[in-house]
């Protein structure tokens, strides 16, 4: 183990697949005490079990603003304060606006920005405390909005534009606020979109490419969670080289 996170707590939504389970597991190789929150909590049990390092589940639905609060009070009760909250919990149901399922708009404004919201919120005094870090991962398409995007894009500008204004209030206080904005990944992500043509186009985008993998975006966060304390890194933008 490198150890570069010894002695550090990190809370990562969103652990039970994809981007969030590599963080998991990175942030844990490198020392973190890691909890690992999610809705599928077996899959976080599987993760805990192979991790290299300490892995605690925690059952997390962050649309409940008391579910929030319960896993930030979880992570202190375990490990004694929080110092790095990971907000990478999310969901991407694509579609055109004209004749869209409004549920839809819903269940992304709620997962992907109201759920990084209350994560903040109750996570916020601990990271004061220990003048931690919040990273959020966002989006490509929290910088460019594009057709059949647009609610998913709304939340990522949102996230971008709250992690600006969270910056403003607490960097003097010496807590870093980093905005992670990824490309194409290879995730279960697009499984999830319910438009056959969506889905399809989204396949076809991940053949025609070299993805990043959930590690590429792992490596981002480590690099901005490992600087000296006065370097705060706010923005990473990590693209697949062949994505235009
Ligand atoms: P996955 O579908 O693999 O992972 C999404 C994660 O979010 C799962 O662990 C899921 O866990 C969790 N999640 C969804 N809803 C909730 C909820 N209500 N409460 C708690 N956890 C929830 O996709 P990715 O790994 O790709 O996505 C992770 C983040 O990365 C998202 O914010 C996404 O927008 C962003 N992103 C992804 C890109 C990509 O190309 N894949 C590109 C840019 C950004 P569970 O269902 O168990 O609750």
């Amino acid at each position: 183990m490198n150890g570069t996170l010894n002695g550090k707590v990190a809370l990562v939504t969103g652990a039970s697949s994809g981007i969030g389970e590599a963080i998991a597991l990175a942030l844990a190789e490198q020392g973190a005490k890691v909890v690992a929150g999610a809705r599928r909590t077996e899959r976080l049990a599987a993760l805990a079990g192979r991790a290299c390092g300490e892995v605690v589940p925690v059952a997390l639905d962050v649309t409940g603003r008391r579910s929030a609060e319960a896993a930030v009070a979880a992570a202190v009760e375990r490990f004694g304060g929080l110092d790095v909250l990971v907000n990478n919990a999310g969901l991407m149901l694509a579609g055109p606006i004209e004749g869209a399922d409004v549920t839809e708009w819903t269940r992304m404004i709620d997962t992907n920005l109201l759920g990084s919201l209350h994560m903040i919120h109750a996570a916020l005094p601990r990271l004061l405390e220990r003048r931690g870090a919040v990273v959020q991962i966002s989006s490509t398409s929290g910088r460019i909005a594009s057709a059949a995007s647009g609610v998913y894009s709304a939340t990522k500008f949102g996230i971008t534009a709250f992690a600006e204004a969270l910056r403003q209030e607490v960097t003097e206080r010496g807590v870093r606020v980093v905005v992670v904005e990824p490309g194409f990944v290879t995730t279960e992500l697009t499984d999830h979109i319910t438009d056959p043509a969506m889905r399809e186009a989204a396949r076809q985008i991940a053949s025609a490419i070299r993805p990043l993998r959930p590690d590429d975006v792992a490596a981002a966060v480590l690099y901005a969670l490992t600087q000296p304390v006065h370097v705060a890194v706010n923005e990473i933008l990590v693209r697949p080289t062949d994505q235009s």
